[in-house]
């Protein structure tokens, strides 16, 4: 690749949480691998192919995952966060072309000084390109610049049968399609090519909407989509269906000429007792969080950690609801279907087990990235769960009932439990990806929804 070399790109020491445990991020279900293999090198991939005496084989990444889709329960992980080297940039193009396991926190470190961002970034900056592709995660600006995927200009993927392969548009265009999105399944990405995007500094012109109902949230987003590059909404779901929530917009600011130092955010050291998130407490948290930024409503100049980040700042928050972990039910209902999204609300109200974090977005009309890209037209509402058991299990079964006669689906990124009846409804195509899948990978979200394991 034309450009930079490796060498001139030196990285600054960064925060990225590294663990040697192999969870996923709700800390549920808990699983054993019998083995993880660790490659420093790409070119150690095939003898981890080679040697097939530990079962099943799936990529790991730095397990910001929710579910299960990063586990693989008595078989083995690929910890890929090893192949951590930025490769080389041509500056004249801003496109990068670096190993999987090199992190968002990473990339921004390296390229916000010379003037470059991340196309597209999910809530969290410890995510790694690889696990970013096979989920085609998308972030705030879905409705201007589709997923992550849709940035990618091509990639290298190790499969078990055919060794390296070359995926872009024009090479091997099905298989690149397949692995965009496609779960970790389809092999192990070495490295990839990533358009960046220019930006003049680490400040955003952002501005903090307050709002009463679904159909305010609507027309804010209509009347935001064109003229800002990023929206959100956070959402109080203790409201029901009168829905009052926050909406989150903002551009990349002009130069300012002010500078910014990253913090390093407190850590939660461990779990904290089950009954800390219990309805009240979340419930409290939900009314002070509105009534805090209703006061600071209008617009300010915000950092792009804070914008974009703002759950890093407390490391392993995960851990706030304690050792039985917690669920992330994320679903997309079509907009034309508000009153779908009304009775989720509804649902959630009644049954007293509400989320801190309910986020809700509308999604473009993008086209799909990958085979299996969960981002469609409509709205998607992200709410976090404490795990409690039967009673948790069976709200999020009966929020299912409603995402499936809307017309909608679940993420799989976000998911630990989903049937494969709501797997079915959610990707109905799911079998035409299936050809795609290396024979030596699985994993324990695959067989769950495909074999009902
Ligand atoms: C606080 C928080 C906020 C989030 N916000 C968003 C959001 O706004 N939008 C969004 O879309 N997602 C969001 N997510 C989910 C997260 O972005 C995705 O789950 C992402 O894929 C995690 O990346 P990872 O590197 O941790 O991968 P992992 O979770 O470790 O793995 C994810 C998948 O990638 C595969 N994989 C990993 N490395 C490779 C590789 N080298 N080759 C092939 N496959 C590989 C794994 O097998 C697995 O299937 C959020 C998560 C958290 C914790």
């Amino acid at each position: 690749m034309p450009g930079q070399s490796a060498a001139s790109l030196k990285r600054k020491p960064t925060l990225v949480p590294y663990t040697e445990e192999y969870i996923s991020w709700g800390r549920y279900p808990k699983v054993s691998h019998r083995h993880v293999h660790k490659p420093a090198w790409g070119d150690q991939l095939s003898a981890i192919f080679a040697s097939a005496s530990h079962g099943s084989l799936l990529p790991y990444g730095l397990g910001r995952s929710y579910g299960d889709s990063c586990l693989n329960a008595n078989g083995a992980l690929i910890d890929c966060r090893r192949l951590n080297r930025i490769l080389g940039f041509d500056a004249s193009t801003g496109v990068v072309r670096c190993e999987s396991g090199v992190s968002f926190a990473d990339l921004v470190a390296v390229f916000l000084p010379k003037g470059w961002f991340l196309p597209v970034t999910p809530g969290t900056k410890f995510v790694t390109v690889g696990g970013a592709i096979a989920n085609d995660v998308h972030g705030k600006n879905h409705h201007c610049a589709g997923t992550f995927g849709a940035h990618v200009r091509q990639l290298g993927l190790h499969r078990s049968s055919d060794g390296p392969v070359v995926c872009s548009p024009a090479e091997n265009p099905s298989m690149f399609r397949a692995t965009i999105g496609g779960l970790g399944l389809t092999g192990v990405i070495a490295w990839a090519d990533i358009q960046l995007r220019p930006v003049t500094g680490a400040w955003i012109d952002a501005e903090v909407v307050p709002f009463q109902s679904l159909p305010a949230f609507l027309d804010l987003s209509r009347e935001s989509d064109g003229r800002f590059e990023y929206t959100v909404a956070w959402l109080d779901c203790f409201a029901g269906k009168s829905a009052r929530g926050i909406f989150f917009r903002g551009n990349h600011a002009a130069e300012t000429g002010k500078a910014f130092r990253l913090k390093r955010g407190p850590k939660l050291p461990f779990a904290l007792p089950a009954w800390f998130l219990n309805r009240y407490v979340v419930k409290a948290f939900n009314s002070a969080y509105y009534q805090a930024h209703a006061l600071k409503k209008g617009p300010s100049l915000t950092s792009y950690d804070s914008f974009f980040y703002p759950l890093d700042t407390i490391r392993q928050w995960n851990l706030f609801y304690g050792k039985q972990g917690f669920l992330q039910y994320q679903c997309v209902i079509p907009e034309s279907n508000l009153d779908a999204l009304e009775e989720l609300l509804d649902r959630i109200a009644r049954s007293g087990m509400g989320s801190i974090l309910g986020v809700l977005k509308k999604f473009g009309n993008a086209s799909a990235a990958g085979m299996m890209s969960f981002p469609r037209p409509g709205l998607t509402l992200a709410l976090d769960f404490a795990m409690r058991g039967e009673r948790t299990l069976q709200l999020m079964r009966s929020l299912d009932q409603v995402v499936e006669q809307s017309g909608g689906a679940l993420y799989p990124a976000k998911d630990a439990r989903m049937s494969p009846a709501m797997f079915e409804a959610s990707f109905p195509h799911w079998r035409q990806f299936a050809s795609y899948i290396d024979p030596a990978m699985s994993s324990s979200f695959w067989r769950r929804v495909t074999e009902g394991q």
